[in-house]
């Protein structure tokens, strides 16, 4: 039970599945990487850009730029490799063209790196935009920018899924992964994807399991334990699909992979890069009781986790993005709680929540003028408990359904509490009655107290 209390606030899962508004993206080229040396070298042409024309394209700021070129292969001259601006993990390159111009539709870029092996040493933190590198795998999200990312400027996103045609090698190591595609046991492998995803690279010397084109990489549970693993995650995913109305139908991948942090002995950290999830410090042989089911702890680990199915970066935008994408993750997890593990199980990690808000003041959604004011404890624990107090007042039918419309507004516009007034509207919510619970839960300089008073009055 260890995971009940720590685990809210150690998820860290900056998501996923990116709206390109003008045309997939395509990516394809050669990718070598070098797990003793932690080095990089790729050749990427990227094609079918949108047309964007305010742009940034953002590379890891430990990659060194060889050249951009264009289509007729020529030199594209740039901008950014002198005293260029920093974007998180990025150094941010625009086109040194006429201000007017678009970003080209095609352009290729060649560039190195390398990155810090930690063998028997630590670094002090990791998270999800560090290129982690041990003496077993290589980890490189698509939050470190280890390929070109590119940032639509005006619409505040990041756009990072690509379809891709790429040939990777491996020195050093016996496994290549890359998100969307099986793992493959090769020292050179060529990948297609004709399906977008944020590219995950995951790399080294580590074993993998199949069921029914899922995985579990990097890992030596046996083909039994991973069948039952996978019943279970069965169940979440149908839970998920049936409380949204919305199919989910992708294999996905389970990756276990070592922080580069020294982390207390039984705390895990878990991140999502849809549709793998890639956790430390859990044991797959012990997810499940004799019984073949999951813990209870971990039908809501998981619940979380693939609630960013729905919502990702497709709603990571705008001041509110923290709200929408973590917030509404975890306020699926409770559903899937609820049905999985039973409403006793749920009204105790309801109460135990409070614990870590009771202390801590929070400014109203309304008046929120930055992205990280929505801290982890907003984001994780109080909205998710005021989004509680709306399935409770309204309907878990209704709750579900204002969500499938938040998610309908999310697919043209970055969202603002309009939508979500808008969604509960348009799922039978009346409009005074949202007044009533917006100016009590929402926007009142004690909502804070109004959320924990009724969460005490209904579970407590
Ligand atoms: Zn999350």
């Amino acid at each position: 039970m260890y995971l009940k209390s720590k685990l809210i606030l150690q998820l860290v899962c900056a998501l996923s599945l990116c709206n390109t508004l003008n045309g997939q993206i395509h990516m394809e080229g050669s990718v070598a990487l070098d797990l003793k040396t932690g080095f990089f070298k790729c050749d990427l042409q990227l094609s079918n850009l949108p047309k964007l024309k305010a742009y940034r394209i953002l590379l890891n700021k430990g990659m060194n730029i060889k050249y951009f070129k264009d289509t007729r292969n020529e030199l594209i001259d740039y901008v950014g490799h002198y005293d260029g601006s920093i974007k998180g993990e990025a150094v941010e390159y625009t086109f040194k063209a006429d201000p007017n111009e678009h970003i080209p539709q095609e352009f290729r870029v060649n560039y190195k790196g390398a990155f810090p092996v930690y063998v028997d040493d630590f670094n002090l933190f990791d998270h999800k935009g560090l290129i982690a590198i041990n003496d077993k795998t290589l980890r490189a999200t698509e939050q470190t920018k280890w390929y070109p990312v590119v940032y639509d400027v005006k619409n505040d996103k990041l756009i990072h899924s690509y379809t891709y045609d790429l040939t990777l090698s491996l020195e050093g190591g016996s496994t290549i992964f890359i998100n969307g595609s099986a793992p493959k046991k090769a020292a050179k492998e060529h990948f297609v994807s004709n399906k977008a995803h944020p590219l995950l690279l995951f790399a080294g010397n580590y074993d993998f399991v199949e069921d029914k084109g899922d995985y579990i990489l990097n890992t030596t549970v046996t083909k039994e334990n991973a069948e039952i693993i996978f019943g279970n995650i069965a169940r979440i995913k149908n839970n998920l699909s049936k409380n949204l109305g919305i199919e989910f139908s992708d294999n996905i991948y389970l990756i276990h992979h070592r922080a580069i942090n020294k982390r207390k002995k039984g705390s895990s950290w878990g991140f999502n890069t849809y549709p793998s999830f890639a956790f430390t410090g859990l044991d797959f042989k012990k997810l499940v009781d004799s019984n073949g089911k999951f813990y209870d702890d971990y039908y809501k680990y998981f619940g979380h986790e693939f609630g960013h199915n729905y919502f990702g970066s497709n709603v990571m935008s705008g001041k509110l993005g923290w709200f929408w994408l973590e917030s509404f993750a975890e306020y699926l997890s409770y559903n899937t709680a609820e049905d999985l593990s039973g409403k006793q199980f749920l009204s105790e990690v309801l109460i135990e929540q409070l614990k870590h808000i009771k202390e801590s003041s929070f400014i109203p959604l309304d008046k929120i003028e930055h992205k990280d004011q929505i801290d982890e404890k907003y984001r994780y624990v109080l909205a998710p408990l005021m989004l509680k107090c709306f399935e409770d007042r309204f309907g878990r039918q209704k709750a579900n359904l204002t969500l499938k419309y938040v998610l309908d507004f999310a697919k043209k516009e970055s969202l603002t509490l309009e939508h979500l007034e808008r969604a509960a509207t348009k799922s039978g919510i009346s409009k005074k009655q949202f007044e009533v619970f917006k100016t009590n839960f929402i926007i009142h300089t004690d909502f804070k107290e109004h959320i924990i008073r009724e969460i005490e009055k209904k579970y407590g």
